[in-house]
């Protein structure tokens, strides 16, 4: 039976912990300290790093773990991954044998220029590209090239739950309601949220599915985010890759 873990790790990332009752792989190990905890707190041996990209709350933990476990270190070809073994690029697939895994690469650049996905047993790993009701910072790429990921992501079954790497969910969620007025999905997905972190609950997994149907990001072919955009921009946006940019911009901005 293969579960996935949330690891708490900084002030709001998650290291999610892959594993059988031996074997376990981690993605974007941020901080090695809480993954050492984890792995020897249940005699698991670490077998493989899954990064998505190259910044130090996703990777600051790769030297300290491989060191001690001698693992595969995985992340995307064109960027700088501490200790790197293995550089993967758009459509390569993944074995991870000792946890009878297959996972498909699927390149997302925007919030950096490498950035990777990884899809697999109906999880996607997506790190800084898609969130619960958000999407990661242009640090690197441009509007064209984020949306663009976005959407090969939206190709994914309805199903796929989405393993993000940050609990920014009901800050997402307070913007979201801001530019994608009147959806009722949205205010029912805000309560459900919060009801989990009152409990002291990740809010993830998410599904694409619920993605769908309220992350504005995923959205901006809709009226209310198209007139969200305009009211913005003091024009009708000419095309999505303008709504996108102007709702991403006016997100940078929220408090
Ligand atoms: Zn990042
Ligand atoms: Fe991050």
């Amino acid at each position: 039976m293969l579960n996935v873990f949330p690891i708490p790790a900084f002030q709001d990332n998650y290291i999610w912990a892959l594993h059988n009752d031996r074997h376990s792989i981690l993605v974007d190990p941020g901080d090695a300290t809480p993954c050492l905890d984890y792995l020897e707190a249940r005699e698991l041996q670490l077998v493989a790093i899954l990064n998505t990209h190259h910044h130090a709350d996703h990777t600051g933990g790769n030297n300290q773990l491989a060191a001690r476990y001698h693992s595969r270190i995985i992340g995307p070809a064109t960027e700088t991954i501490p200790a790197h073994t293995e550089k993967v690029t758009d459509n390569d697939t993944l074995s991870i044998p000792e946890l009878g895994l297959q996972f498909q690469v699927i390149a997302t650049p925007g919030h950096t220029l490498g950035h990777v996905s990884y899809y697999g047993a109906n999880r996607l790993f997506c790190g800084d590209t898609l969130f619960a009701c958000g999407c990661g910072r242009l640090f690197e790429g441009t509007p064209e090239m984020m949306l663009a990921s976005l959407e090969s992501l939206m190709q994914l079954p309805d199903s796929t739950e989405i393993f993000c790497a940050h609990e920014y969910t009901l800050s997402n969620i307070r913007f979201a309601k801001t530019v994608d007025r009147d959806n009722s999905t949205l205010n029912e997905r805000e309560a459900a949220e919060k009801s989990k972190r009152q409990r002291g609950l990740p809010t993830l997994p998410s599904t694409l599915a619920l993605e769908k149907a309220t992350n504005p990001f995923l959205r901006c072919q809709e009226k209310a985010l198209v007139q969200a955009a305009e009211r913005y921009l003091k024009h009708p946006p000419r095309n999505t890759v303008e709504t996108f940019a102007a709702i991403r911009e006016m997100k940078n901005h929220f408090q």
